[in-house]
């Protein structure tokens, strides 16, 4: 009885110890590991979390009953681990922390001082390349001609242009209709359009690997919907089989849009958005927005 009073007495004690701030810690230490536990759920860090348990407990095995090269051998495996998650998760990683910064929180706080305000010059810039990738899409619609075509926003796309040729030139129907003419060199894969202007074309955008994406929509589409959940890229897809003309913003498709809901659309986002920023404000007005449009 006594030792179960001493044992109720340590734990009353270690409560009187609690503060706020360890309240703080606690939930502050749950939340990192829901959301890494969330983060790595179903993908391959899964597999590598196995991985680390079944030599956590080799290593413990290995040091209670007192095996010292297998003990050695851990620890030095566990010490390089850091660097070893690092080079093999790098791509993870790295969507892990551009997620981050395209949050609210990345775009409230800080992109005062990444985003310099636009000048009315390059609204018009911005304007006049809203409205020519319109009039083309319209055109490929009728004629059936397939398009990729991606405007860069505050992420930019620099590995992306990479993949293609970089022609930084002034936005006109005869440009994007040359650029995606079936038999013209760079008409395979996506073109960059960068304050306003094509700035690359022929690139080569990441794939989506949602499951849910319906089954009809091929590479195109699929390439559309990955950039947009790899950046804050809005991208353009003209349909070759159907002419349809869609949108993708946030890993979502606004599907079968007309030349003028195009316009608004892009506007909405590109320019209506780029005023939001000069007063420093977060992007909630363009999130309601994809929450009502989107299908
Ligand atoms: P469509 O409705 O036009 O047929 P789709 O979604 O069915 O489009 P596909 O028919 O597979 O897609 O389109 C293939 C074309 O999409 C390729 O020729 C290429 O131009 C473009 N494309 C495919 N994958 C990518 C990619 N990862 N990045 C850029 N462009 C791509
Ligand atoms: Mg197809």
């Amino acid at each position: 009885m006594n030792v179960l009073l001493e044992v109720f007495n340590n734990i009353l004690a270690v409560f009187r110890t609690i503060q706020i701030k360890d309240f703080v810690d606690i939930l502050a230490v749950t939340f990192i590991i829901f959301s890494l536990f969330k983060l790595v759920r179903e993908t391959r860090a899964e597999q590598l979390l196995k991985g680390v348990l079944v030599l956590l407990a080799v290593y413990v095995i290995a040091t209670v009953f007192g095996l010292t090269m297998m003990t050695n051998i851990m620890r030095i495996l566990f010490e390089f681990s850091v660097l070893i998650v690092a080079i093999i998760f790098q791509p993870e990683i790295r969507k892990a922390l551009e997620r981050i910064g395209k949050s609210n929180f990345g775009h409230r706080y800080l992109s005062f001082i990444f985003n310099k305000n636009k000048t009315d010059e390059e609204i018009k810039a911005i304007k006049r390349s809203i409205v020519c990738v319109a009039d083309v899409a319209t055109v490929f619609s009728s004629s059936k001609t397939g398009a990729l075509i991606v405007f860069e926003r505050d992420i930019k796309l620099a590995d992306i242009v990479e993949t293609g040729t970089v022609l930084n030139s002034r936005p006109s129907v005869a440009l994007l209709g040359n650029l995606f003419y079936n038999k013209a060199p760079l008409h395979d894969g996506a073109v960059i359009i960068r304050d306003g202007m094509v700035y690359a074309a022929g690139c080569i955008l990441p794939l989506t690997d949602n499951k849910n994406v319906d089954i009809n929509l091929g590479t195109r589409h699929r390439a559309a919907l990955g950039m947009s959940e790899n950046s804050d890229a809005l991208i353009v897809v003209v349909s070759e089989e159907t002419g349809n003309i869609s949108v993708a913003v946030n890993g979502r498709l606004k599907r079968d849009l007309n030349r003028e809901a195009l316009i608004s659309y892009l506007e909405s986002f590109l320019i209506d958005d780029t005023k939001v920023y000069v007063r420093h404000s977060s992007r909630f007005s363009s999130k309601r927005k994809e929450n009502k449009d989107e299908d």
